[in-house]
């Protein structure tokens, strides 16, 4: 899969019928190859960065009008030549030009194998060429974000820096070992111990930032929970502004789960209405409530929403005692507010701070939206930070973590060629993240995800 020494060709935008195509070809002869099919200016004569009209010719036969642009090596996204053949959409033109070109030189390009030649040839490290396909792949304001700042470089410039300063020391402790006979310290601990802490402290933020990052990539798994009739089918509507969950006043009526994604900020949540947490009545019933606690445990948020004019303290505190979890974070929903007089003693727990609303009058609704951002951002996101959003990443960053720890451990009363091994172990995970360690089998696992044309 690693070689680069031929010409790939492959559509580049989306199969179907669209007004235009454009076909990409990469390599040493893609301008070579462009100019056998091609009635026009001569495209080897012509400079970088340059578009051409002209016709693509199979034989005498003219099988488009097209535009060509070009691209010199290094200049292009692949660090080869490129042609980018923009053609009308059809698919009977897209793929005889693509026969055409393979008939003259080319190879059909697998997935992923444009991206995987600008890492091969230098243009992006591996952690920027999972960015595209992230960029490719993000859906909301956020997850652009998120995706275009690791293109930049993001969290790889920092470790590839770290990792060259943990190099240093590595070479000055395998120098210790060839002079293992006389004791001889070239690495001053002291100092490999303050850049280890340094590391780690960087390590261990970006590890506990793939919890938001995660979030931001992928949406916040959000469960709305409650009693029948409590009115979360309402709340859902009231908070997606639209009339999706089925609304009744039979209790227990939303017996199967639905999901709705709601973007607050940017962020997208998935908000999960759930069957009614009432003592389950038949065995119909008894499969919701269960299937609602799944989904409360498989959660990052929950909604608890009770009917603030009819339910008394007793049953509040026990369902949020039976709703509680460690890892999800609650927010508390006191709904139909508007039923409510200003006289009346309010049942409320002591321990939780209480949202008031009502979702039937559309009060409170952007109040608590934004409770919801907080809830599951927290103040994260304001610092500006490097968020990991790769669980490949998250892997290799744990792994450093572990083997750093082996290396604070040993730094005083273990041997030098010890210490040189747990060292090399620390640099082997740093590397996976940036690419300067890679086998086949990883860059065959990250690039088989790309389309092909990416
Ligand atoms: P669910 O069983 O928890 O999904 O409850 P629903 O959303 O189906 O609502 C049950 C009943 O309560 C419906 O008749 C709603 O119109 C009503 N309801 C929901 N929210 C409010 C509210 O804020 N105020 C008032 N007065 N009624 C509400």
């Amino acid at each position: 899969m690693t070689t680069t020494e031929d010409t790939i060709v492959a559509l580049a935008t989306p199969s179907g019928t669209g007004a235009i195509g454009v076909i990409r070809l990469s390599g040493p002869d893609a301008i070579n190859i462009a100019q056998k099919v091609w009635k026009g200016k001569d495209l080897t004569k012509q400079a970088s960065h340059t578009l051409h009209f002209g016709r693509i010719m199979d034989g005498e036969n003219e099988l488009d009008d097209v535009v060509a642009s070009l691209f010199v090596a290094p200049r292009s996204y692949t660090r080869e030549n490129v042609v980018e053949i923009s053609c009308h959409g059809s698919n009977f033109i897209i793929g005889s030009i693509i026969k055409l070109l393979i008939k003259n030189g080319a190879r059909s390009a697998k997935a992923g194998e444009f991206t995987l030649r600008a890492f091969l040839n230098g243009q992006l490290d591996l952690s920027q060429a999972e960015a595209v396909a992230d960029l490719i792949a993000s859906n909301s304001k956020a997850s652009q974000q998120v995706a275009l700042q690791q293109l930049r470089g993001g969290f790889s410039n920092q470790l590839k820096t770290l990792r060259e300063q943990l190099v240093q020391f590595a070479s000055l402790i395998e120098l210790e070992l060839d002079f293992a006979e006389e004791d001889v310290e070239f690495a001053n601990r002291d100092q490999l111990k303050k850049l280890i802490f340094e590391i780690n402290r960087i390590v261990t933020s970006l590890i506990s930032s793939f919890e938001l990052g995660n979030a931001i990539k992928n949406g916040v798994n959000t469960v709305i929970a409650g009693r029948p009739n409590a009115g979360k089918s309402t709340l859902l509507n009231a908070l997606l502004n639209e009339e999706r969950a089925i609304v009744s006043h039979i209790p227990g009526t939303t017996r199967d789960t639905i999901e709705e994604v709601l973007n607050i900020n940017g962020i997208n949540f998935r908000l999960i209405d759930t069957a009614g947490i009432r003592e389950a009545t038949d065995a119909i019933e008894q499969i919701g409530v269960q299937r609602t606690m799944d989904k409360i445990n498989e959660s990052a948020l929950l909604l608890y929403v009770f009917d603030a004019s009819q339910i008394t303290l007793d049953d509040l505190n026990s369902d949020l005692e039976s709703l509680k979890r460690p890892n999800v974070a609650m927010l508390v929903v006191a709904n139909k507010a508007d039923l409510l007089n200003h006289e009346q003693q309010l049942p409320l727990p002591h321990t939780e701070t209480v949202i008031f609303i009502s979702a039937k009058q559309k009060e409170n609704i952007d109040e608590l939206k934004q409770k919801i951002y907080y809830a599951a951002v927290k103040e994260q996101l304001n610092g500006n930070e490097t968020l990991i959003t790769n669980i490949r990443h998250l892997e290799a960053l744990q792994k450093t973590e572990e083997s750093l720890s082996r290396v604070l451990k040993g730094i005083d009363d273990i041997t030098s060629d010890f210490l040189a091994m747990d060292i090399k172990q620390a640099l082997h995970y740093l590397g996976e993240i940036t690419g300067a360690v890679t086998t086949d089998d990883l860059l065959e696992n990250i690039f088989s995800k790309f389309c092909i044309g990416k």
